[in-house]
């Protein structure tokens, strides 16, 4: 049975790159070292989901039809639109952006991408500020002090922790989680914190003000804040 090594996970941006793919009859039957969420993805498991001919509602059901209808329809409709509005762009590529945003000037179309309820602010402060980044092994190599702010890594990353961040021993950090402090910036006690050297629980909304107390500690101005910041207590 032919098994592929070395294989990326395309699911979530860990990108783990070890995967072990086994094929029989040209179909994926297993996948090792994967993660629940890369194993169910590299599987096809949402396959089921995809709608895999165009259709046309008639009556109320959806019924297959050819593309040259379906894009027939789709174009009258987008013609015939009031105000419309395209949405979303998020999980594609830029090919079909750059098409999408061709359309769109066409026919008068609002565009938006889901950037607008999620990574939309920290787009705007990258453009304005720019952005300290590094790459996953600078992460893994180098870094002894891990703060996840706002996210779950558990849940959304799961092998983040292990390959790049919390256990992993780097050169730096040979002893992995021995040799770091994690800290959770969170409203919520997630999955992530319960495993945290600390958890700041702050307030929903307030993170630009616990940002803000920090830069004011960082700069050497403790002396004027209060004792509860963004939810949290100070310890004095
Ligand atoms: S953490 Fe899981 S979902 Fe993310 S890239 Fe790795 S195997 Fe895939």
């Amino acid at each position: 049975m032919p098994v592929i090594t070395d294989v990326v996970c395309t699911f979530c941006g860990c990108l783990c790159d070890d995967l072990e793919v086994t094929v029989e009859d040209n179909k994926i039957t297993k996948v090792g070292k994967a993660c629940k969420l890369g194993r169910a993805k590299t599987m096809g498991m949402f396959l089921h989901e995809r709608i895999e001919k165009p259709m046309i509602r008639k009556n109320g059901e959806l019924e297959e039809c050819s593309y040259e209808e379906a894009i027939t329809k789709a174009a009258e409709i987008l013609v015939a639109a009031k105000r419309p509005m395209s949405y979303g762009w998020c999980s594609t590529s830029c090919e079909a952006i750059e098409k999408a945003l061709l359309l769109a000037e066409e026919t008068g179309s609002l565009f938006d991408s889901t950037a607008n309820v999620c990574h939309g602010p920290s787009a705007i402060a990258t453009e304005e500020k720019g952005a300290p980044t590094c790459s996953l092994g600078t992460a893994k190599n180098y870094a002894d002090l891990i703060v996840f702010w706002g996210c779950n890594p558990v849940h959304a990353h799961p092998r983040h922790q292990t390959r790049y961040s919390t256990m992993a021993k780097g050169a730096f950090t040979p002893n992995g989680k021995k040799d770091k402090k994690v800290i959770i910036v969170d409203p919520r006690s997630t999955d992530t914190a319960k495993k945290a050297d600390l958890l700041l629980q702050l307030k929903p909304g307030t993170d630009y003000i616990l940002v803000e107390a920090l830069r004011a500690i960082v700069n050497g101005h403790e002396d004027v804040l209060p004792d509860e910041i963004a939810g949290c207590r100070r310890r004095l």
